[in-house]
């Protein structure tokens, strides 16, 4: 039964729902998990993907029309791409889009493709290999340009690519920028949120490091290349970023960031960055704004998170790995959906559901820090 599209208390409408396949990863960025990874989970506390899968069928008939698969790193869950394939089945859903740090896309991009994943966004936040492994604890730079190489070879599209910018990082944001030149690569760069509470990340990684070996969030086990799934650490990651020392004068507001850019290309010859003209912006544009090189291929976006709230417009909803329904990024008011989902009470999730959007804020307030990692809310 299809219905109505949905609209929260302020009148949005509300059609998108990004998903945390999986609140386990095989980087451990800085900004988003504990070095130890997240505190482990009991199996039955998190949704399999037949669940997800479930949920999203029923949420699509009450209006939803895009996915994002996110986490967490989706890419190790061993069913993404059967849940994948379950959501492609799905009529109303028009759009399904992932999130990944590219690691394990050269491994996984045909199948995915095969599924029915539209496309993709890569994280990547330098070019320089040492900071790389600084930032990410487990990563290497090169499985993350591959990941790239693999998502335009396998014809996703558009494969955008993102880059949280932290001050104290000089990331050399221009050399990012300039991926953008010669391939359909849309570069974005998003504003860093200090959002997670350091001393409570602290105390939690020491519970995992205490704890039972994390459990697979699908019940499949680790999926491929899962590295550190015990929190183990890479000895070749020096880790000499501390994200503990990071504050709200790390976020680099867009404007600055666009003007430093587009100096950077006037000054190469390039020229100066030329906003995209309505209607040209890569699928999916979403809360970015976006610019391109004269002649590129591809775009150069940002994405004001701090400094420009995109409250008014904003039509997403969140599903978290333990199934608690999430109507902001940043309230930790949740919904929990996962045993009527589990219970089979179709009925009862859809009420769940309509609870949490007519609840969904106006606007967030200012970011003092949630319960939850970024990497368990599927940021
Ligand atoms: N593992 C996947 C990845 O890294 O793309 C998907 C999950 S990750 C949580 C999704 C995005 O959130 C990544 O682009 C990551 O850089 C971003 N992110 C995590 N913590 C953040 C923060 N504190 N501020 C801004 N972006 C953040
Ligand atoms: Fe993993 Fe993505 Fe978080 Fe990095 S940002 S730790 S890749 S979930």
């Amino acid at each position: 039964m299809d219905t109505c599209a949905l609209h929260d208390g302020f009148g949005r409408t509300i059609t998108y729902l990004r998903i945390a396949v999986t609140d386990k990863c095989n980087f451990r960025c800085v900004y988003c998990m504990p070095e130890a990874g997240v505190p482990p989970r009991a199996h039955d506390e998190l949704l399999r993907a037949e669940e997800i899968a479930h949920f999203v069928g029923l949420v699509a008939a009450e209006g939803v029309r895009r996915v994002r698969l996110t986490g967490g790193e989706p890419l190790v869950s061993h069913r993404i791409v059967p849940l994948v394939r379950a959501i492609r089945a799905i009529p109303q859903i028009e759009d399904i889009s992932l999130t990944t740090n590219g690691a394990l896309l050269p491994r996984l991009a045909p199948a995915l493709k095969e599924a029915g994943l539209d496309r993709v966004n890569i994280s990547l936040d330098t070019l320089d290999p040492a900071q790389f492994g600084e930032i990410t604890r487990l990563g290497r730079l090169e499985q993350t340009l591959s990941g790239i190489d693999a998502a335009l070879g396998y014809g996703f599209h558009p494969v955008k690519v993102n880059c949280v910018v932290v001050r104290r990082l000089d990331q050399d944001v221009f050399g990012l920028a300039r991926l953008s030149l010669d391939r359909p690569v849309h570069v974005r760069f998003i504003e860093y949120m200090p959002i997670g509470d350091e001393t409570t990340g602290a105390d939690r990684a020491r519970d995992v490091s205490e704890g039972a070996a994390p459990t697979s969030p699908m019940g499949e086990g680790d999926g491929p290349g899962m590295a550190g799934g015990t929190g183990a650490i890479d000895p070749h990651c020096p880790g000499s970023v501390d994200a503990a020392a990071w504050d709200a004068s790390d976020t680099v507001p867009s404007a600055e960031l666009r003007a430093r850019i587009s100096e950077a290309g006037v000054a190469a010859g390039i020229g100066a960055l030329e906003p995209v003209a309505s209607g040209g912006e890569p699928a999916g544009a979403g809360p970015a704004a976006y610019w391109r090189f004269p002649g590129a291929e591809g775009t150069v976006g940002f994405i004001s998170a701090m400094s420009n709230h995109f409250c008014s417009s904003c039509n997403r909803m969140r599903l978290t790995a333990d199934g608690a329904i999430r109507p902001c990024l940043f309230s930790d008011a949740e919904y929990q959906v996962r045993a009527a989902l589990r219970a089979g009470d179709d009925a009862r999730v859809r009420a769940i559901w309509r609870d949490a959007v007519a609840h969904k804020p106006q606007e967030h307030q200012a970011i003092e820090g949630t319960e939850r990692f970024m990497s368990q809310i599927g940021g």
